[in-house]
């Protein structure tokens, strides 16, 4: 057996210790506050990337989280208490939990089967519904690249484009991806990234809103500092937030910054791994780019199990009346592997919390969490590893 554990995803931090260089920095020109050199140089990095990469005059503001972001980018699309905003129902809370936050209600929409990620067709009706039954436009769209799998931008697009709604890129986990060759974060009006410890890049904490213009990054900047008017003293004609990411912080993603080229090309051949290895496998399926449009970080990967299937101690989790009782076998049998696996997000229309909800459903998102899960994919996870992982999920197949 395995003796130490494999894990989803965890920080790794360069090998030339550029992490450490910044913070030193900081530490020595006792920049330690949530502003500074750090902070400035970091969102230049981002900006540089973006542009590097094919998304042209972005604007980066660097916050203390990836929620804080979606937060600042719904206040910047004008929404306000009681608005109705539409979110991708098959994602992280995160997602969602800012709009409540606002005193605005989520209008939650599936996914399409292909990437997994909100359907456009779907997204259109719910529009329309929205539209005959309150007589106003929902006030923006949030949608998500799950485990980095791009969304169909074009589409989705086009609809938030045709009713005039401003569109929320949650970018979160796709640090690295892009479709039709433009990077996920760039499609939308605005574009979040997170910095937590198990995403693509760290800054142990962190995030970035990106911006279609200056005006806009002051915006997200003066919200995100206690909407502190610039006169000499404290004066507030607005509501702000204590959002901005420390000099620390912004000091280990400067140096995460040298090695994300790095962390994408691992995440992409430990996906490469894992599809080679299942094409042979009977009753598992490979979460993959749909097609050439498609190019995912694969923050993590992630297959389905055929409905078919039956795990090993699938049917004490039955008795149990689990939902999703074969991948909680399996995810059970992995962890006695020492191997961290996780079921898919639980889509938002089926939580508690989000009960009254009003949503817009095909089924495709139910059925991806009763057979879908998440496997090792971060920069520890070696090609022995991934041979272990594959191994132990053949070995539970009965
Ligand atoms: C991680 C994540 C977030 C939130 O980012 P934090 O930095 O943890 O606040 C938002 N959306 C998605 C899809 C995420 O995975």
């Amino acid at each position: 057996m395995n003796q130490t554990k494999i894990h989803l995803c965890l920080a790794h931090m360069s090998e030339s210790g550029m992490e450490q260089k910044y913070v030193q920095e900081a530490f020595d020109t006792n920049w330690v506050v949530p502003l500074g050199p750090n902070v400035t140089a970091f969102e230049h990095d981002l900006e540089d990337w973006l542009e590097n990469n094919g998304a042209h005059a972005k604007y980066v503001t660097a916050l203390s989280s990836g929620t804080a972001a979606i937060h600042l980018a719904l206040l910047a699309c004008g929404v306000e208490r009681g608005d109705e905003v539409i979110c991708q129902s098959f994602t992280f809370c995160a997602s969602a939990n800012p709009i409540v936050y606002i005193g605005a209600n989520p209008i939650f929409v599936d996914s399409e089967v292909e990437s997994w990620n909100m359907d456009p067709s779907l997204l259109r009706e719910a529009i329309e519904e929205r539209i005959r039954q309150t007589g106003k436009k929902p006030k923006a769209i949030v949608a998500v690249h799950l485990y980095g799998m791009p969304a169909k931008m074009d589409a989705i697009v086009e609809v938030a484009k045709e009713y005039q709604i401003p569109l929320v890129e949650d970018a979160a986990e796709a640090l690295g991806s892009s479709y039709q060759g433009k990077p996920c974060g760039a499609w939308g009006d605005f574009g979040v990234y997170s910095f937590n410890g198990n995403k693509m890049i760290t800054t142990s904490g962190g995030g970035a809103v990106v911006c279609p213009n200056e005006e806009m990054k002051q915006k997200t900047l003066y919200w995100a500092t206690q909407a502190r008017e610039s006169v000499p003293y404290y004066q507030h004609n607005q509501i702000g937030y204590n959002y901005r990411l420390s000099n620390i912080c912004a000091g280990i993603g400067r140096g995460q910054m040298t090695v994300l080229p790095d962390h994408i090309e691992h995440h992409r051949r430990i996906a490469d791994l894992y599809k080679q290895a299942f094409i042979n496998i009977e009753g598992i399926e490979y979460h993959d780019n749909p097609s050439d449009a498609y190019e995912s970080n694969f923050w993590l990967s992630t297959i389905l199990l055929k409905k078919d299937l039956t795990i090993k101690g699938m049917e004490q989790r039955q008795k149990e009346g689990e939902p999703n009782c074969n991948v909680e076998a399996l995810r059970r049998w992995l962890e006695q592997c020492n191997v961290e696996s996780r079921t898919l997000w639980k889509p938002m229309h089926l939580q508690p919390v989000f009960a009254e909800a009003k949503h817009y459903v095909n089924g495709v998102s139910d059925e991806l969490f009763s057979r879908g899960l998440c496997l090792p994919s971060g920069p520890w996870v070696t090609e022995e590893d991934v041979h272990m992982i594959v191994k132990s999920i053949v070995d539970s197949i009965k």
